[in-house]
C-alpha cells in the first residue's frame, strides 16, 4: 500500500453512530411546533418511522447500525484517507493535509450514509413510497439509489433551476427508479400557490421541502425524508468521522484543525463530531465550518427559531438562519444554498466549540484547480469550500511559522458538475455580495416567532 493512503478493510466499518447530543456541555433548545410548545414524538409520526422519531430525540451516546445497513455501506465503505502530498508539495507548505474522500459512494457523495438507513427504516415500518425535495440532486440521487435496495418508491421534488440545468442528476434517479419533477409542481398545494404568483419561479429548497412535506403528509403510503439538518441525519453520517479517527493514528497523525463545509451541516457533522468527542475530553483540536459568503448563514445569519421551509410546514428549528423566504444568488454550490443550518452545528458555534467561515466562489473554484491538477480527484462545487479553507490554514500557519496537522472532508466528487468548472475556466464565473437589506428582511421575518433561551 501506498504510504499516504490509508485503508480500512470491511471489517472496520463502524458498528455503531455516535449521537453528540450525550456528550453536548448544554442541552440544545427543543424544536416547537405551531402552539409553540415542544414538539412531541406523536407529532411526527405522520411523516417519520418511530425508528428514526426515536433516534431524533435520543440522549444515548452510540445507536446500533442495523447489518442490512453495515451490509449495503460496505460497497463503499470504509472509505480511504489520503495525505494530500502533491497538493502540500503545490502549497509549498510543511504543513501535513489529509483528506477523507466521500465521493467513492454510488451516488459520489457522503449522503448515501443517510439515505440507506432513512430507506430501511421506513420499508421495516412498512411504508411503501418516499417523498423528498433536492437542490443540484445529490440528495435525491442518493435517496433515489437507497429507495432501489429496499424496493420502494420514491418521488423527488428537485428545484426548477437546477431541473433544468442539471439534467444528468436526474437521469440518474430515474435509472434507479424514482419519479422526479420540477419544483415548483402543480401536484401540490404548495407549488400551486408559488405557481399562481409567478409561474416563472426558479424555486428553492425551502418551496422544494414544502411540496415533499405536503405529499407525505397527505398520503398514508408515504413518509418524508431529507437529507440534511436533523439530527439523526447529522448522527448517521458519523461513520465518516469514527472512520477517520481510527485512520489517522494508522498515519501516526492527530488533527490541529479539522475543517468541512457546511450547507445544512450534516458532512461537517460526520467528519467532525468524533473529533468534537475528543476535543471534550481535553484534545486541543479546533474545528472550522465553512459557507458560500452568498449564502452566509453561520457568519451573518441570526440564531433564532425559524422553519425549514418556506411555507412554514416543518417544526421551528433553532438554528442560524437567514429567513425561511431567503432567496440565495445562483451560485454553483447548489448544496450550500440553504437558509437555515442543523440545529446541532448552530449550538456548537454559538458555544464557540466550532469556528465558521466564508469565501466567495471564484476564490474557492480557484483552489479546487490547484487541488485536483495536483490530487487527481475533481471535487464537487461544496468541497472546494473547504478546500480554500485549508489554503488559509495554510498561510496562516505559515505567517506564524508552525507546521499543522489539518484535515478535511472531501464530502463528493464533481464529475456531474462541469458546467460550474467551465463557467470558472471560461472567466464567466461571478461573486455575488449579499446586500445586508436582505439579511435585515430575514430579521423582520423572524420577528414575532419564539426567541430560542
Ligand atoms: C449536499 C452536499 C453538501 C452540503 O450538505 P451538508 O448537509 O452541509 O453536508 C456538501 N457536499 C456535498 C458533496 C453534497 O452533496
Amino acid at each position: 500500500m501506498s504510504q499516504h493512503r490509508y485503508l480500512l478493510g470491511e471489517d472496520r466499518i463502524p458498528t455503531r453512530w455516535y449521537n453528540i447530543a450525550a456528550d453536548l456541555p448544554s442541552p440544545m433548545p427543543p424544536p416547537l411546533g405551531p402552539d409553540g410548545n415542544p414538539v412531541t414524538p406523536d407529532m411526527l409520526t405522520p411523516i417519520f418511522p418511530m425508528e428514526l422519531i426515536g433516534q431524533e430525540v435520543s440522549q444515548e451516546r452510540w445507536i446500533d447500525i442495523p447489518d442490512p445497513v453495515r451490509d449495503i455501506y460496505a460497497l463503499w465503505r470504509p472509505t480511504p484517507l489520503f495525505r494530500a502530498v502533491a497538493w502540500e508539495r503545490e502549497l509549498d507548505t510543511p504543513c501535513r493535509i489529509f483528506y477523507k474522500y466521500e465521493g467513492v459512494s454510488p451516488a459520489g457523495s457522503h449522503k448515501p450514509n443517510t439515505s440507506v438507513p432513512q430507506a430501511y427504516y421506513n420499508a421495516q415500518a412498512g411504508v411503501k413510497r418516499l417523498a423528498t425535495e433536492t437542490g443540484a440532486g445529490q440528495w435525491g440521487s442518493s435517496l433515489a439509489f437507497a429507495c432501489a435496495q429496499f424496493g420502494l418508491e420514491c418521488k423527488v421534488y428537485m428545484v426548477r433551476v437546477s431541473y433544468d440545468g442539471k439534467p444528468y442528476r436526474r437521469v440518474m434517479m430515474e435509472t434507479w427508479g424514482s419519479e422526479c419533477v420540477a419544483s415548483p409542481s402543480s401536484d401540490t398545494n404548495a407549488g400551486r400557490t408559488i405557481l399562481e404568483r409567478d409561474p416563472a419561479s426558479p424555486g428553492s429548497l425551502g418551496i422544494a421541502i414544502s411540496e415533499a412535506v405536503e405529499d407525505a403528509a397527505t398520503r398514508e403510503d408515504t413518509n418524508y425524508s431529507l437529507g440534511s439538518v436533523l439530527n439523526h441525519v447529522c448522527t448517521h453520517q458519523t461513520v465518516v468521522g469514527q472512520e477517520a479517527v481510527e485512520q489517522m493514528k494508522m498515519a501516526g497523525a492527530s488533527p490541529d484543525v479539522v475543517i468541512a463545509c457546511a450547507g445544512g451541516g450534516s458532512n461537517f457533522a460526520g467528519l467532525t463530531f468524533p473529533f468534537l468527542a475528543e476535543k471534550f475530553a481535553g484534545a486541543d483540536i479546533r474545528v472550522v465550518a465553512v459557507e458560500p459568503t452568498a449564502c452566509p448563514t453561520l457568519t451573518r445569519g441570526h440564531y433564532a427559531y425559524d422553519f425549514g421551509d418556506v411555507a412554514g410546514m416543518t417544526p421551528l428549528l433553532p438554528m442560524h438562519t437567514l429567513g425561511h423566504s431567503f432567496m440565495p444568488a445562483a451560485i454553483h454550490a447548489g448544496g450550500l444554498r440553504y437558509h437555515g443550518m442543523a440545529p446541532l452545528v448552530s449550538h456548537l458555534v454559538r458555544n464557540e466549540l466550532v469556528e465558521a467561515q466564508a469565501y466567495a466562489q471564484r476564490e474557492c473554484f480557484a483552489e479546487a484547480l490547484r487541488f485536483a491538477r495536483a490530487e487527481g480527484i475533481i471535487p464537487g462545487p461544496e468541497p472546494t469550500h473547504a478546500i480554500r479553507a485549508v489554503v488559509a490554514e495554510v498561510e496562516r500557519a505559515r505567517e506564524e511559522g508552525v507546521e499543522k496537522t489539518i484535515l478535511f472532508n472531501l464530502s463528493g466528487h464533481g464529475n456531474f458538475d462541469m458546467a460550474a468548472y467551465q463557467s470558472y475556466l471560461s472567466g464567466e464565473m461571478v461573486d455575488t455580495e449579499l446586500p445586508q437589506a436582505d439579511l435585515d428582511r430575514a430579521a423582520a421575518e423572524l420577528e414575532g416567532l419564539p426567541t430560542p433561551a
